[in-house]
């Protein structure tokens, strides 16, 4: 299984969009996926087509300890599932203030939740800060991507990001790598996208080989911006069912073969050893 934070503390960048889209596109190829909400705003369940308006259980209530990652996960599309975020988990900073361990609260819900229902994937859609609730995110992942804007301030903000995954690689979660970067909102033929491209890559490679970015790789498939990409969350549909022919669901698509062929690489070696 694979757990996968999708951070950036920069709201718009397109977390949301590829949170979804990514976890449908990998769905839609027989896999195993739960998209996990953590954000209060809870802009990925409305883009499945759910929206939280009585006491349904969502993933606040695991945070609280009142209820299990299980009964929270719901079945939205074939092979899809999601725990849903409702406006109360805009509360939990506060609330989890005096809890001992509570960076580790979503790690320990995961854990429980596979050992019975298993997944190939979970993708954990950040809240825009570095708060409590993404530091449990970085805490249970395994991975994390980023997806960023290039445009001439991408790379600022950076490295703010890069310090948070090394501080919890250090105290919580000595697994965690930076695996991939996203480039979102594309604008195909402009000189600026590809040179953030090339100055971020640059900068990945100068870095310290021991630092948990140091392999991270800038996806081929670039998400170029579309119109359909925007639309389709208030039909609560990801871009496969809403669009599956536009630019926008290719992109997803490819993403989703790259991001699949990725694990292919990771366990290779395992595979030879076994
Ligand atoms: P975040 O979760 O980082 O705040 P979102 O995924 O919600 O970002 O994206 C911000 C806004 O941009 C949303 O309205 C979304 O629909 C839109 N958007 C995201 N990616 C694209 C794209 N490639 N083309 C067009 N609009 C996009
Ligand atoms: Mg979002």
């Amino acid at each position: 299984m694979r757990i996968i934070a999708v951070m950036n503390q920069k709201g718009g960048v397109g977390k949301t969009t590829t949170s979804v889209n990514l976890a449908a596109g990998l769905s839609k190829m027989g896999k195993r996926v739960c998209v996990v909400d953590l954000d209060p705003q809870a802009h990925a369940s409305l883009h499945l087509g759910v929206e939280i308006l009585g006491n349904e259980t969502t993933i606040y209530n695991v945070f609280t300890g009142e209820k299990k990652m299980a009964d929270s996960r719901r079945l939205v599309a074939p092979n899809l599932w999601l725990t849903p975020s409702s406006l109360d988990l805009a509360g939990t900073e506060l609330e989890l203030v005096d809890t001992v361990g509570r960076e580790l609260i979503l790690r320990d819900a995961i854990n429980e939740m596979v050992a019975t229902h298993p997944f190939d994937y979970m993708i954990m859609d950040c809240p825009p800060s570095l708060g409590v609730l993404t530091i449990n995110a970085l805490s249970a992942a395994g991975e994390v991507f980023i997806p960023l804007q290039p445009h001439f301030l991408a790379l600022h903000g950076l490295s703010k990001l890069f310090e948070t995954t090394a501080l919890v690689t250090r105290r919580l979660n000595r697994n965690l790598r930076v695996s991939g970067i996203v480039l979102c909102l594309y604008e195909t033929g402009t000189r600026l996208a590809e040179d953030v491209a090339q100055d971020l890559s640059l900068f990945l490679k100068q870095s310290d080989p021991e630092a948990p970015w140091y392999n991270a790789r800038i996806f081929q498939s670039r998400i170029r911006r579309n119109i359909k990409l925007a639309e389709a969350p208030s039909f609560g549909q990801s871009i496969f069912d809403y669009a599956s022919k536009c630019p926008g669901a290719q992109d997803y698509g490819m993403l989703a073969e790259e991001v699949e062929g990725l694990a292919a690489t990771r366990q290779a070696p395992l595979s030879k050893a076994g």
